[in-house]
């Protein structure tokens, strides 16, 4: 529809709807009053008619009071009205009477209202027309919107962008190979893969390194997302996946990043309430459209998920995403390496040392690490520094870590005496216990949802832990409580998360690891079967009876209360570490490791407390 129609619309559509109101209802408006033929009839045989029009049927009076009034004439009565009552008054000279032919009422008065009324609702149509015609144009559309890929013309990612993901990055080339030059490989008969899942954590650079592969090969890199697809609309996710192959086609060679597979590919039939109809059709799509393009159309999809167990089987099938690899969070020196990558633009001071940034943040993720070289380069900024110091990426670190500080707001004095005990509490329990962390930082700065944090430099990555480790780490994270009890008499929320975590430690020691000794190296949860995630079973996943599930409850609960009581020994051997520590944190807010460890270095050595080394 034109852009001026609506807007001409607008002020025409009144205006009709008026005249096709009176068109209708004009008589309501028009000075004559209705009377019946009877009426008319006498009125004419007493004398008390002036003048008469007649046009059809239709007789208009005026009668001698000079009121006026009209009739209708019944057809059969049309044709000898006049010369029964009217042609012997009108000769006499007592009526005056015009007579309009019936042709002309119909042009001046039956013909305009109609004419009025036909355009008018002519006008209606074509505004209903072309209103829902748009609205189909919608509809259809909508289908292929969203389904738009969404092409990132200023993808420049390179594989020398991406740090680490050595054996990663190594099968990604021969899809750039691929895409480079695809002649070698049909030659050769070689079967390249449609697809490749990439399976990994949020954050972990699955996005990016599909993108340094098209930025590799210089193929155009298509993304959607997985959600886009699903829809309440039965049929609308198919054909957005078929919109997407025929644009895909169009545009190859080329890669087509589809992110959270899962939300469509989850495996059919399951979850509660039976199949989700919809999706399953999507899926359905997928497959079949997968399966339909030739392998040498140059097209290569890269999916990516971070819950490969809830995927359809039927997509890991060969011809589908029959190449998986599985990308983990970066270890130390990926850490580094993904710095450099992300500091190569950036101005560092001469006493900042990647090494180390690296070794501080065990379990940051690239994305992470990416975010951490930003937020210190804003800060340099917002401080007008010339380059980036060390103390800027420490401040950056903790802002990733725990969310920025809340400088605004008040903390009352009580709050922050709990907190500084609870955090002392952490690092005097986490001193005194062997294999844990060196404390790095505590401090007492409320940031995110934490009143304060004590974080810890693991010495290296460890990838098992043993089972003296998890306990002592279960006890220096009831240190904070314990601390609080101690000193305090009283105990705060501050330590919700410190018990989650213990519990979540002590829970796997004894159902997954096996550590418990009345229970043993058994697995007791196979995690794969949580209806609620997508897991094919509607049990709960578990397999043990009611009796032992009483005793891994009890075995849980003796681990816990075990660790606060061995805390809380600690503590009250070493109160006047804690209560240096604490007073020291009320005073200055943030102790660093230097300063740390020089009161630290005042009350001891590591004692080893623990009476049973047993290595797993
Ligand atoms: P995912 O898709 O797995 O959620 P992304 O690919 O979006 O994660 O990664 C987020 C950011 O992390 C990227 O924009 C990039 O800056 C950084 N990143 C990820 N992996 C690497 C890597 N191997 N080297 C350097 N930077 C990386
Ligand atoms: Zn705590």
């Amino acid at each position: 529809m034109n852009k001026n129609t609506p807007r001409m619309g607008s002020y025409l559509f009144p205006i009709l709807i008026v005249l096709m109101l009176f068109s209708f209802f004009g008589d309501y408006f028009s000075p004559y009053t209705e009377i019946s033929v009877d009426q008319l009839v006498s009125k004419i045989e007493k004398g008390e008619v002036k003048e008469i029009t007649s046009k059809g049927r239709e007789v208009k009076l005026k009668l001698s009071n000079d009121t006026l009034v009209k009739s209708n004439l019944p057809r059969e009565f049309q044709d000898t009205f006049y010369d029964n009552y009217l042609k012997d008054r009108v000769e006499k000279g007592q009526i005056k009477y015009t007579g309009l032919t019936e042709s002309n009422g119909m042009a001046l008065s039956t013909i305009i209202p109609s004419l009025i009324t036909l355009v008018g609702v002519g006008f209606l149509f074509y505004i209903l027309i072309s209103k829902s015609a748009n609205a189909g144009n919608q509809a259809s559309q909508f289908a292929k919107n969203r389904a738009k890929l969404n092409l990132d013309k200023n993808n420049h990612v390179k594989f020398k962008d991406v740090a680490g993901l050595k054996e990663e990055k190594e099968e990604m080339y021969e899809l750039v190979d691929f895409l480079r030059n695809p002649k070698k490989y049909i030659d050769q008969g070689a079967r390249i893969p449609k697809g490749v899942l990439l399976m990994g954590q949020p954050g972990t650079g699955k996005t990016y390194l599909s993108k340094a592969v098209a930025g590799e090969a210089e193929v155009p890199f298509y993304s959607i997302s997985g959600s886009d697809f699903v829809e309440m609309y039965v049929g609308v996710g198919a054909s957005r996946v078929r919109d997407m192959f025929t644009e895909a086609k169009k545009n190859a060679p080329c890669i087509i990043f589809i992110d959270e597979i899962d939300a469509v590919g989850r495996k059919r039939g399951s979850g509660l309430g039976g199949g989700h109809d919809e999706r399953e059709q999507t899926l359905n799509q997928l497959l079949v459209e997968m399966d339909g393009f030739s392998k040498n159309e140059g097209i290569i999809i890269i999916a990516a998920t971070n819950r490969p167990d809830i995927l359809d089987p039927a997509l890991l099938r060969p011809g589908r995403f029959d190449r998986t690899i599985q990308i983990g969070m970066p270890d130390v020196r990926e850490r580094e390496e993904i710095l450099q990558v992300h500091t190569r633009n950036k101005k560092l001071a001469s006493d900042v040392n990647l090494a180390n940034i690296a070794k501080a943040t065990s379990g940051f993720s690239p994305a992470e690490l990416e975010n951490l070289t930003n937020e210190a380069a804003l800060l340099a900024a917002r401080y007008r520094k010339e380059n980036i110091t060390s103390d800027l990426i420490e401040e950056a670190a903790i802002k990733v870590m725990a969310g920025p500080e809340k400088k605004s707001a008040a903390v009352i004095e009580r709050e922050r005496k709990l907190t500084a005990y609870h955090e002392a509490g952490h690092a005097v329990t986490a001193e005194f216990l062997p294999e844990l962390d060196p404390v790095h930082i505590i401090t007492i700065v409320p940031r995110g949802n934490a009143g304060g944090f004590t974080a810890y430099i693991p010495e290296e990555d460890k990838s098992f832990r043993t089972r003296n480790e998890m306990k002592n780490r279960i006890v220096s994270l009831l240190g904070g409580r314990a601390a609080e009890e101690l000193i305090l008499d009283d105990i705060s929320t501050g330590a919700s998360n410190d018990i989650e975590r213990a519990t979540q430690i002590a829970r796997s020691m004894v159902k997954t690891y096996g550590f418990s000794d009345k229970l043993g190296p058994i697995l007791y949860n196979d995690g794969s079967g949580n209806m609620f995630l997508g897991g094919n079973e509607y049990s709960s996943g578990d397999h043990y009876s009611e009796q032992t599930a009483v005793l891994i409850d009890s075995e849980v609960t003796s681990i816990i209360k075990d660790s606060y009581d061995r805390a809380k020994e600690i503590l009250s051997n070493h109160k006047d570490f804690l209560e240096e520590l604490a007073q020291l944190l009320l005073k200055q807010e943030t102790i660093r490791k230097a300063e740390y460890d020089e009161i630290a270095k005042k009350y001891s050595v590591k004692e080893n407390i623990s009476s049973e080394i047993e290595e797993i």
